[in-house]
């Protein structure tokens, strides 16, 4: 039952997006919501899906991804510089990145910008802020530290 709910939950999301919520595009927001701490590439969400359904192309993923990114349901991270991180991100948050396991963490910081969208800078309007922090996470700290159990 708890599946359902959830699904019921992407459904209604998208619907009130304006987007028809076929069955690739809830797999596909689905799989997002599960695996949001590792941000996925398109690629990583092609590979994982389609064991389950065999029909999915790239360009299907391609497609949805861009569909979800322009009613603004994810939001797309170019931390790493060389790929797109595809997130599912009700809240705008900055994020972490590990130069040495690649992963990328969310971090809460407070922003002095904040969600404040009635700040300018040199008269711009400022609809987003993106905020990237790079170094080494802590399980690589832990482990080069020697703390490994
Ligand atoms: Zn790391
Ligand atoms: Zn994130």
């Amino acid at each position: 039952m708890k599946m359902i709910t959830n699904m019921e939950k992407l459904k209604t999301l998208l619907e009130s997006r304006g987007l028809k919520p076929t069955f690739q595009r809830l797999t596909v927001l689905e799989y997002l919501e599960k695996h949001e701490c590792h941000h996925p590439t398109a690629e990583m969400i092609y590979e994982a899906l389609i064991a389950r359904i065999p029909t999915i192309s790239i360009t299907t993923v391609y497609n949805t991804l861009s569909a979800f990114l322009e009613k603004g349901i994810i939001s797309a991270e170019t931390i790493t510089g060389t790929e797109v991180r595809y997130d599912f991100a009700p809240v705008p948050h900055h994020h972490f990145l590990c130069t040495k396991c690649g992963k990328i963490y969310d971090v809460k910081i407070k922003c002095p910008l904040g969600n404040d969208m009635k700040n300018t800078i040199d008269g711009h309007h400022i609809h987003e802020i993106h905020g990237y922090f790079k170094g080494i996470c802590r399980e690589c700290s832990n482990k080069k530290s020697g703390k490994q159990k």
